[in-house]
């Protein structure tokens, strides 16, 4: 472990307004954890941001005393990058004010905002902007990253909403990135990741929304997996963007509306969610119940924000995950099948295979128009490899690394960030492409040192 000096963290503590953790404070373990029980990293410090002015500070001490950095928004992310083995991790757990004006219809986010703190302070004034499906995830990450959800059909990637960020880059300075004002680093924090700047406010634009829409399940068995999900596809070709749908085949969660001998079975789930008239989303959603003969469903009208917590029981932190993901602009009968036949040998309860449709408004973005350049994609897959016990890592990995091989060859180009697990740095360039040589010269200008290096990261051109 770092050893550093009393004198240095007490020189740190007067300058900041947020709290410092040290490995020695009671609260350092509660501190430290993240939502992927498979990450288990101990900081030399911890520094709590209060204030964006927390942040230049925390970034000199680390420069001055040559650790690494981290940096933590929600610590939702798979890979873990939110926290570091001795360096300093700039944590904005406790800066998670949103505030909104309404009649502009534009929402200002602190860094560590989780969904659903963002989804309640827009929904009060009947606005949302897409973002994640699970409430706990963090604003932050998921936005740098890329960020879709229910409404992405609709209205585009999180990213695609970003109208402005205050940042504060690696040499400290404080400065404000959009389409007018820095415009290379607003065009590379927009899908870059972390690399290049940390962010401690972001700008969305909201849309109208709710306060209800109609969403549910319907759940068909598993052995009419290959009609169901074939008449899906179909299906969603033609689906106006105001209805999506998404689907995943895992074991049965004890559903109150699905019979008991169905808990625990594996099952095809066809998650629908439509924003407009409750009535005229029941019609455009009523073929679905005659793609099998459903076990069960479960559709009705509610609070957005409720539906935007529907997952969050099956997404609890403290579990062990490793997740892999592809793009597809089409569902073959080769990926389909591919998928079938591993849900079909999940090896952990948990685990579980999610299609998400991102078909419409992310499609008419060109691909060049910011770092996020996955334009193409009409359909993201994401495979859950999530358990309890460090005893079955192994076959639980092995499932998802060979499903992930599996489907790679019906896959489309590219990969999407937020899913990427530690080892896959070998996919950064893939995963923008033609973008990724603009994005490293960016990197060169504004972090030609790499400080803000623990992400997927981009490496300052040469
Ligand atoms: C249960 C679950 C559900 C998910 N569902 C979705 C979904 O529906 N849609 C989707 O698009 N993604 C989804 N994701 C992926 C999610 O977008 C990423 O995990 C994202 O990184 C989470 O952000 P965070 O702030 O919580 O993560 P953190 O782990 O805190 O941060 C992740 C990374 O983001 C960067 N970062 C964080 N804060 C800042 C900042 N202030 N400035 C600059 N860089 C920063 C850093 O590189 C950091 O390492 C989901 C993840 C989980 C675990």
């Amino acid at each position: 472990m770092t050893n550093i000096s009393k004198e240095k963290i007490e020189n740190l503590k007067s300058k900041v307004k947020g709290q410092i953790v040290l490995p020695s404070d009671s609260s350092y373990d509660e501190v430290r954890q993240i939502w992927n029980a498979m990450i288990d990293r101990r900081p030399a410090l911890i520094v709590r941001c209060a204030e964006a002015d927390d942040v230049p500070q925390a970034i000199a001490f680390a420069r001055e005393n040559g650790l690494e950095i981290s940096i933590r928004g929600a610590g939702h992310n798979i890979a873990g990058n939110a926290l570091c083995d001795n360096g300093v991790v700039i944590d904005f757990s406790t800066m998670k004010n949103v505030r909104v004006d309404a009649e502009k219809k534009r929402a200002y986010v602190e860094p560590g905002a989780t969904l659903a703190d963002f989804d309640e302070a827009a929904q009060s004034h009947g606005l949302a902007t897409p973002v994640g499906i699970n409430s706990t995830t963090g604003v932050a990450g998921l936005t740098v990253g890329g960020g879709f959800g229910w409404l992405t059909r609709k209205y585009g990637m999180t990213v695609d909403n970003l109208v402005s960020v205050d940042v504060v880059t690696a040499d400290g300075k404080r400065i404000r990135a959009s389409e007018n004002e820095n415009t290379d680093l607003f065009w590379a924090i927009r899908g870059g990741g972390g690399n290049f700047a940390i962010v401690t406010q972001f700008e969305f634009k909201l849309h109208e929304l709710g306060p209800e829409i109609l969403a549910g399940l319907i759940v068909f068995p598993f052995d009419e997996a290959k009609q169901v999900l074939t008449q899906y596809r179909e299906f969603v070709k033609s689906a106006p963007e105001e209805l999506n749908v998404w689907a995943i085949m895992r074991k049965a969660p004890p559903l109150p509306f699905l019979p008991g001998d169905v808990h625990g079975k594996e099952v095809v789930v066809l998650v629908t969610f439509y924003i407009g008239d409750a009535a005229q989303g029941r019609k455009l959603i009523e073929p679905l119940l005659r793609f099998g003969a459903p076990h069960g469903e479960h559709i009705g009208a509610q609070p957005y924000t409720q539906w935007q917590k529907a997952f969050d029981p099956l997404l609890t932190p403290g579990a062990r995950n490793y997740w892999k993901s592809h793009n597809f602009t089409e569902l073959s009968d080769g990926a389909l099948n591919s998928m079938i036949e591993f849900a079909g040998k999940l090896p952990s309860p948990q685990c579980e295979i999610f299609i998400g449709l991102i078909a419409g408004a992310a499609n008419r973005v060109p691909a060049d128009a910011m770092a996020y350049r996955h334009r193409d994609a009409k359909f993201v897959l994401n495979v859950h490899g999530r358990w309890d016990e460090g005893t079955d890592d192994e076959p639980c990995i092995a499932w998802a690394r060979a499903f992930f091989q599996a489907s790679a060859p019906y896959a489309s180009e590219g990969a999407y960030v937020n899913f990427m697990t530690e080892e896959e740095s070998d996919r950064v360039a893939a995963a923008y492409g033609a973008n990724y040589d603009r994005l490293a010269q960016i990197k060169k200008e504004y972090d030609p040192d790499n400080l803000f290096h623990l992400n997927q990261n981009i490496k300052p051109s040469l």
